[in-house]
C-alpha cells in the first residue's frame, strides 16, 4: 500500500502533488514538503476514547447486573428488585 501524503499549510480538499527528483513529495501549492499520513489518524484515536468513556459505564453497569443476578439472594429482596425495576419501566 502506498503511503498517503498531505500538505499540513493547504486545505485537505485543494492539494496538488508534485514528486522531487530525490523522490520526496512535495506540496504543488506551496512547496513544503508532504507529511505522511499515518495509519491512525489524532483525531479517530480521540474518537475512539470518546466512544470508549461512553460505553465504559454502561458496560460497568451491565456487568454488575449480571453479577448482581448470579448473586444468590433471599427471595424477598429478588421480589423487591423486580418490582423496583418495573416500576421504572
Ligand atoms: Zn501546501
Amino acid at each position: 500500500m502506498m503511503p498517503r501524503f498531505y500538505c499540513p499549510f493547504c486545505s485537505p480538499h485543494y492539494q496538488i502533488y508534485k514528486k522531487r527528483a530525490g523522490g520526496q513529495m512535495l506540496c504543488g501549492q506551496c512547496g513544503e514538503p508532504l507529511v505522511k499520513i499515518p495509519v491512525v489518524k489524532p483525531t479517530q484515536i480521540f474518537a475512539l476514547i470518546a466512544a470508549s468513556a461512553f460505553i465504559a459505564p454502561l458496560l460497568i453497569t451491565a456487568f454488575a447486573f449480571i453479577q448482581d443476578l448470579n448473586k444468590p439472594q433471599p427471595r424477598r429482596s429478588t421480589q423487591l428488585i423486580k418490582i423496583d425495576f418495573e416500576e421504572r419501566v
